[in-house]
């Protein structure tokens, strides 16, 4: 199995270069945070809660991490508390100030260009009763202050912004959100996953109530995330259980996690030292771009300060993001969209809508996101393979618009329909008529079967998988290739009434290819 898994990845890897530019999706486990989780994981199998001394070194190894966690946040060790991930951190918070406050106080002022682990969770909350109200951004996506002011009032119990954007790497000045939330008595969450490692990071000085920290993004493992309450805030459990965590998050320590963690926050410094290097090497980036697409257009913060240093969002009018992306990927090369099409959804982004891009707009915009690890030569190499790709000297997947596909092609004996969804799209959405289904992890296991003398139109729920699929096969020598854009997503908005008829029908499971 891993074997096959291996085969179909090492495709990607044909042009021997890999170049990982997405940072902000997650970074590679560092080497000192790898060997620490090792070592406990080899080793420090006590429970935190039991008394013995394998328990109590198990407990000082958290609490030594808890430290190292919170001095990088200039905080108390007794204000962070570990979580599994971010998105609990957040949910944490919103729920429970919700808890605390509503009906007394009923509004929350938050931002239009939050990660969806606060979006869905207010959207929940607005189910509830909880009136929330998004302050605007500029076309840069910087919070406008001044209607910050007129909206947050004395009902309003939490100001919620973010203070990085995971997409435009755009800086809020939280000082300032934080002196008018507290001039009517609201608390101020603020999601910091993106900064961390990347800008200084004070809460203190900045004198918020909460913020939430993830590892992954900082060169520490998966499955932890940390949770900054400030002493006296009020906060009560998300999840109700044992007395770990000072009885405010209840589950056995993932200790290795956590101890990934704190040694993740021991690098902080010296990461915060090379932001320099990244900060020069996005600039030539932007340099290189502009020369070979002079009409792109940087949706990022120019202005140093306001910026991250490593994220770079940018459109290209003209050029699909999915297309784009697709190449690269051939390429070895990993950049996110923009738009959520990555996530299965032809939805273009909020957060690029949220700073004034048309839908088009946003599906021609991808992110950039440098990493510590990141050179010079990944730089070239990334703008010499998008150039290639804009000056057409690459073989082309060919792209169908949702709304172009009608009866004609769905019927068409010379077309063979490949459906790579996941399971779970399977399940909430009958599909193409006529489509043959694989499983999407293992599309080498299905070529025998896959005609060559036919159009293969490959789609996924947002036709970002589906891509990358098109392009492997097309590195097979299937010849002719067709992607759907947007994905089913896509087709059942634009073509509601074809998929009301058609959706399900005549719908084959292909098994895998018979190893001879
Ligand atoms: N907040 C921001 C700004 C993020 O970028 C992410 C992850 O992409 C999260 C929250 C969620 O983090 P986690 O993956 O730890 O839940």
């Amino acid at each position: 199995m891993e074997l096959q898994y291996f085969a179909f990845l090492q495709h990607f890897m044909r042009f021997n270069r890999q170049v990982y530019l997405d940072h902000n999706a997650t970074t590679p486990v560092s080497d000192r945070v790898r060997k620490k989780m090792e070592r406990v994981l080899k080793s420090q199998y006590g429970n935190p809660s039991s008394f013995y001394g394998l328990g109590r070194e198990s407990a000082r190894l958290v609490e030594q991490a808890r430290e190292q966690v919170a001095k990088v946040l200039h905080a108390d060790p007794a204000e962070v508390i570990f979580t599994s991930c971010a998105s609990e951190s957040n949910n944490a918070v919103l729920k429970s100030v919700t808890a605390h406050y509503y009906p007394r106080r009923k509004k929350i002022v938050s931002t239009p260009i939050e990660h969806p682990s606060v979006m869905n969770t207010l959207a929940y909350l607005e189910t509830q009763g909880v009136i929330i109200d998004y302050c605007p951004v500029d076309d840069k996506g910087r919070v406008r202050l001044a209607e910050l002011e007129k909206r947050v009032d004395d009902d309003t119990f939490l100001v919620c912004c973010m203070l990085a954007n995971n997409e435009t790497g755009v800086i809020q000045d939280l000082k300032a959100v934080a002196r008018i939330a507290r001039q009517r008595g609201a608390l101020v969450l603020t999601d910091c996953v993106q900064a961390l490692g990347k800008i200084p990071i004070d809460l203190h000085a900045w004198d918020v109530d909460y913020a939430s920290f993830s590892a992954h993004k900082l060169y520490g493992p998966k499955g932890v995330g940390a949770l900054y309450v400030k002493q006296g805030s009020p906060f009560t459990p998300y999840l109700h259980g044992g007395h770990q965590e000072s009885g405010l998050r209840a589950g056995t320590e993932s200790i290795h996690n956590i101890v990934g963690f704190g040694a993740a926050c021991q690098q902080v410094d010296k990461l915060l030292t090379h932001a320099g290097q990244t900060r020069a090497l996005k600039r030539q980036l932007i340099q290189r771009l502009k020369e070979i697409k002079p009409d792109c257009v940087i949706n990022s913060p120019e202005t140093e300060s306001e910026c991250l240093p490593n994220t770079l969002s940018v459109t290209f009018p003209g050029v699909e993001n999915a297309g784009l992306m697709g190449m690269l990927d051939y390429r070895g090369i990993a950049v996110s969209a923009g738009s959520a099409c990555s996530t299965g959804e032809d939805t273009p982004s909020h957060v690029l809508k949220a700073i004034g891009l048309s839908d088009q707009a946003a599906r021609e915009t991808i992110r950039i996101s440098l990493g510590a690890d990141t050179s010079a030569r990944d730089i070239r190499y990334m703008a010499q393979v998008a150039q290639d790709y804009f000056e057409g000297r690459v073989s082309f997947v060919n792209m169908l618009a949702p709304a172009q596909l009608n009866e004609n092609i769905l019927f068409d004996e010379k077309t063979y329909i490949l459906d790579v969804r996941p399971p779970d799209d399977r399940k909430r959405f009958k599909g193409l008529p006529n489509a043959h289904e694989v499983n999407p992890l293992r599309v080498e296991n299905y070529l025998k079967q896959l005609p060559r003398d036919k159009e293969i139109l490959v789609y996924c729920p947002g036709g970002g998988l589906s891509i990358m699929i098109s392009y492997y096969l097309k590195s097979k020598g299937f010849k002719r290739v067709m992607n759907l854009r947007g994905g089913l997503d896509g087709w059942r908005k634009r073509r509601s009434d074809l998929y009301e008829k058609y959706a399900g029908q005549n719908v084959t499971v292909l098994e895998p290819d018979k190893i001879n």
